[in-house]
């Protein structure tokens, strides 16, 4: 009997762990950690409720924390197969996975420091995985390109097509050799937004079987990407006639690059005053290094507009990228319009938070909110128009004006991920398992996709093995 089962991301959007297995080999797909309360995330991080050690191999379907994070574990706890991935993929999983392994490292110090804590009885969560671990995951991957069929476990081929989400990012379509058509099974990992920037489109895996399908937007309908470089330029505008500053916390991988890339045509086409623009966040000049190392990713319209101008989408001159912590401590002595980004994109950590306590106050600023905010975190909170806010532990009022753009999700909303599954083939899906999304948006994108024709819909159980026949 061939069986999927969700160990993450069932019934939440973090922690993406789907195990495929056939009855002769066994396959992860992704590995990622879970993000959320410290004490739950110490608990779901620091094991898995499988054996490593039993897994033929891995599909890492992108770079995201939440999709990547927790091979560093899997390999120290036995896992001793490789992980399939697209190059960018691959450079990108292995600085998120480094970065994880330092902020894990940063945080059981600050932890361990805390007699406080220690006082009141409160528990001190070590690192579950170092550097080391992190590099030895590195080395386990084996890049591929998208569209090539390869064998990646006894009677099981996979291939990957681009998903459009972020760079190097894969549908996973796996291939399962049986008495007659083999049968086959497409993972979306994360889909993207048809029309972003810098990316090619998301495509079709071809005619499947089943589908493993993300559900984070199933709920949502985004704003047209066509007006997003007009809000944009809005905001910059008004921002910065005031004096103030537009502060946007944003994904250091994806969300930056796709920001920058707007921002340099707008400055170019003259359409925002010539205020700088700061890029704060190291994490996200070590992502854009690599998506300047991957134009096999980049659709027709990068490629035309800058490379065959010997030109990079990602430099303009009022760009400043801030590495240093004194070059990012300058920039709080500097009171001028301008425009910052930085990451933690929820805000819940890295030097956000600086530019948030500084600026929060100030009503001249604007917080633009341009990604999803889980629940319970500083983010959200800002993007729910909280009027008092917790930074570093502490109330702040919010006097700042927020202004949220949805058109600049990574995450194709309820009625892209309808289109996208409604050019599949429908003589052959027999059914549509959903993952990665809170109870709501799984709810509207099974009630959209019953609606749509797809004969079954079926919102997968953490742990709950699905049977395919
Ligand atoms: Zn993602």
């Amino acid at each position: 009997m061939i069986t999927i089962t969700a160990h993450g991301a069932a019934r939440e959007v973090t922690g993406s762990k789907h195990l495929l297995d056939t009855g002769e080999a066994r396959i992860l797909v992704d590995c990622g950690v879970f993000q959320g309360r410290r004490e739950e995330t110490h608990l779901k991080n620091g094991s898995f409720p499988f054996d490593p050690a039993s897994l033929d191999a891995c599909v890492a379907t992108h770079g995201h924390l939440d999709h990547c994070g927790s091979y560093p574990l899997l390999v120290r706890r036995g896992f001793a197969g490789r992980v399939l991935a697209t190059a960018a993929t691959r450079d990108l999983a292995r600085l998120v996975m480094l970065d994880s392994a330092r902020i894990q490292a940063a945080d059981a110090r600050f932890l361990a420091k805390d007699e406080g804590r220690r006082r009141r009885g409160r528990k001190v969560y070590p690192a579950v995985y170092d550097e080391g671990d992190a590099e030895a995951a590195a080395a386990r991957f084996d890049t591929v390109p998208y569209g090539a069929a390869s064998a990646i476990a006894p009677g099981v081929t996979v291939r990957l097509s681009d998903a459009g989400h972020i760079l190097g990012s894969s549908i996973v379509r796996f291939d399962v050799a049986r008495g007659g058509a083999p049968l086959s099974i497409a993972f979306t990992g994360d889909l993207g937004r048809a029309g972003s920037p810098i990316l090619h489109d998301l495509e079709n895996p071809g005619p499947v079987d089943y589908l493993v399908c993300e559900s984070t937007y199933g709920d949502r309908l985004h704003d047209d990407l066509s007006t997003v470089e007009d809000e944009l330029a809005e905001v910059i505008r008004e921002t910065t006639a005031k004096g103030g500053r537009v502060i946007i916390p944003a994904f250091a991988i994806g969300r930056t690059q796709e920001l920058v890339y707007h921002l340099h045509l707008l400055h170019e086409a003259g359409r925002i005053p010539p205020v700088p623009v700061f890029v704060d966040s190291p994490m996200a000049i070590s992502a854009t290094e690599i998506f300047k190392a991957h134009p096999e990713c980049y659709d027709a319209q990068t490629v035309h507009r800058f490379l065959d101008n010997n030109e990079s989408p990602f430099a303009f001159d009022a760009l400043h990228y801030l590495k240093t912590k004194e070059e990012s401590q300058r920039l709080n002595n500097v009171r001028m319009p301008c425009v910052l980004i930085s990451a933690s994109g929820m805000c819940e950590a890295g030097r956000i938070l600086h530019h948030l306590l500084l600026g929060v106050g100030d009503h001249r600023n604007t917080i633009l909110i341009v990604g999803f905010m889980g629940a319970h975190t500083l983010g959200r909170a800002l993007a729910d128009k909280q009027k008092q806010v917790r930074i570093f532990g502490e109330p702040h009022e919010v006097k700042a004006r927020v202004k949220i753009l949805n058109a600049f999700s990574a995450h194709a909303d309820r009625d892209e991920i309808g289109t996208w599954v409604g050019a599949l083939d429908r003589s052959r899906l027999k059914a549509a398992f959903l993952v990665h999304g809170e109870a709501s948006a799984c709810e509207a994108l099974k009630a959209k996709l019953l609606g749509d024709g797809v004969p079954r819909v079926e919102i997968l159980e953490p742990g709950v093995p699905a049977a395919l026949d």
